[in-house]
């Protein structure tokens, strides 16, 4: 199940949720995808993706990325016309400053427009 999840993720070049996963796999049940998917946060082979949709999404991981921050975070985009959300890996969330005694743990950066596609 594991290999098929993560074959499933590499074809797409967007991000998906839960429900896109499941549904793909019309045999298998949301408690087993979503613990697959766990294992890859947990494991850094996926991220999780908070888009502003209210559904949550994953993608794979870059070699190397540790989904640290400041090093491998990067931008997302969520087109608002095909309703897809992309990972933007060549572009990393620069340093966000906060105030002092404030400690950063995650960024989370999405832009929203029209991705190259709709816009073609
Ligand atoms: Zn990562
Ligand atoms: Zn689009
Ligand atoms: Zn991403």
């Amino acid at each position: 199940m594991r290999l098929l999840v993560l074959q499933f993720l590499m074809n797409k070049n967007h991000a998906l949720s839960l429900t896109d996963i499941e549904n793909y796999f019309d045999n298998s049940d949301r408690t087993t995808i979503y613990r697959t998917l766990k294992t890859f946060l947990k494991n850094g082979i996926a991220h999780q993706i908070d888009d502003g949709t209210g559904v949550t999404k994953y993608a794979l991981c870059q070699d190397n990325c540790n989904c640290e921050i400041e090093t491998d975070l990067h931008l997302h985009f969520h087109c608002t016309k095909c309703n897809e959300t992309v990972c933007l890996t060549d572009y990393k969330i620069p340093k966000i400053k906060v105030p002092e005694g404030f400690v950063s743990e995650n960024v989370n950066l999405v832009v929203k427009g029209v991705c190259d596609k709709c816009n073609a």
